[in-house]
């Protein structure tokens, strides 16, 4: 299985994100403290 984990490079909040979500954080930045996100941020984990 496949998972997704968002860390925000500023509140340093981890996230485990679905393609959905992950867009929208792409588009509207970090849920936690809104800070602008890239692909960087994202981390995945196969399992
Ligand atoms: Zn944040």
């Amino acid at each position: 299985m496949t998972t997704v984990h968002f860390t925000c490079p500023d509140c340093d909040q981890t996230i485990e994100v679905n393609d959905a979500m992950r867009k929208t954080i792409l588009d509207t930045g970090c849920p936690v403290c809104t800070a602008a996100a890239a692909e960087e941020h994202f981390a995945v984990t196969c399992e």
